[in-house]
């Protein structure tokens, strides 16, 4: 079996692009892969066709060996849009492979060691007392596990970080007092703080409030999270970003954080996400995956999920809670995939990642640009979003 032809598809689907990459082969099996990039998918669409040209004709099965021509034979290796294309490329190989088998994906990665994926949920209404009722109704749905709102994030203009730490931390702590002990609670700061901020909001509340704080700070630099490291004792989630198993290198052998918020549609696919899994068994440091986009990533990443230990919650932006803002019905596009049952994705069995695309309908959407708010604070200065 050889490759023989490798689509990028960068277009709007429902609320927000999606970039999916086609490949065929000429046994007529094909696999389906997507990119995690938001927001710059047509860098990664340039990337995919400059792969393309070497990828034509080789043999879909050499999953490990394409992964590594296609990091390291060139001089200016890695980094976040390359490998959000070699992500894309390696999901769909293993689709291919898994296809051509007759075996779903978590076959190729081990074999299954739990028969549903758990999932943790998002509140989106602004810290008061709707994101508490929010939060009781996605425990009556079945969850235990939530991120909370931080106060602020719907910002489009003016974010000033100060001006929400106080709010925020208030409603955690009242959160905890009505939703209980046994619930896991977290939040997602979005990396707006510094370690000075990120340390004065952790100290505004008392241990055991949350059981995870989510990208407090930037990442670049893993100092800066050992410095927050000694100023709190909130367990960290981060590493959604990163974009190689070097990246995550420093957080783990350092002990810096507790969860993995991995990326298999960034990081570089499941060849380099099992990589990650393996060393952050090693360290005692759970797998909370990354899981914003489609239903392409939310089955590769439910395949990568079953095929682990070291698994706390998989991501799903399919809960009530945001449905009137995320509950666009993609069953049209892709009418078979991944669907939650009580807070749980069941594990596919069906040969390949178990999606299906509607080519057709995808060759029929085009490409919308869209810009992530340029946030500013009250000075003019600019700020993260
Ligand atoms: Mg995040």
């Amino acid at each position: 079996m050889i490759i023989t032809a490798i689509k990028p598809y960068a277009v709007w689907v429902g609320i927000r692009n999606q970039l999916l990459v086609k490949v065929e082969t000429d046994e007529g099996i094909f696999g389906w892969g997507e990119s995690g990039l938001s927001g710059r998918e047509k860098a990664v669409v340039g990337a995919i066709e400059h792969y393309r040209e070497w990828l034509i004709g080789k043999n879909p099965f050499d999953i490990g060996m394409i992964w590594q021509a296609l990091y390291r034979s060139q001089y200016f290796e890695g980094g976040r849009v390359l490998q959000a294309a070699i992500s894309a490329i390696d999901i769909a190989l293993h689709d291919i492979k898994g296809k051509a088998l007759g075996v779903p994906v978590y076959e190729l990665l081990g074999g299954k060691q739990r028969d549903r994926i758990p999932t943790f949920a998002t509140t989106s209404a602004e810290p008061g007392p709707e994101m508490i009722e929010q939060a009781k109704m996605l425990i009556a749905a079945g969850w235990n596990c939530m991120r909370l709102s931080p106060s602020g994030h719907g910002s489009s203009e003016i974010y000033e970080p100060r001006e929400h730490i106080g709010t925020t931390a208030k409603w955690m702590v009242k959160a905890r007092e009505e939703l209980g002990e046994d619930v896991v609670l977290g939040i997602d700061y979005h990396h707006r703080l510094s370690v000075a901020e990120a340390a004065s909001f952790c100290q505004k509340m008392p241990s055991g409030t949350l059981d995870f704080l989510e990208e407090p700070i930037r990442d670049e630099t893993p100092e800066a999270y050992e410095s927050l490291r000694t100023l709190t004792d909130i367990p960290f989630a981060i590493g959604e970003e990163f974009a190689s198993k070097w990246q995550f290198l420093p957080y783990i052998e350092r002990g810096i954080h507790q969860f993995n918020r991995i990326d298999v549609c960034n990081v570089g696919g499941l060849t380099e996400s099992m990589k990650i899994a393996g060393w952050s068994e090693a360290h005692y440091v759970d797998l909370m995956p990354h899981n914003p986009l489609g239903p392409i990533c939310t089955a590769a990443t439910v395949h990568f999920a079953a095929a682990v230990a070291n698994f706390s919650w998989l991501e799903t932006r399919a809960s009530p809670a945001e449905a009137h803002i995320l509950g666009f019905d993609n069953s049209d596009f892709f009418p078979v995939q991944p669907r939650l049952e009580n807070a749980c994705y069941p594990v596919s069995d069906a040969p390949g990642l178990g999606v299906e695309v509607n080519e057709d309908l995808v060759q029929q959407q085009s490409f919308k640009f869209w810009q992530a708010p340029m946030l500013r604070r009250r000075d003019g200065s600019v700020t993260n979003w």
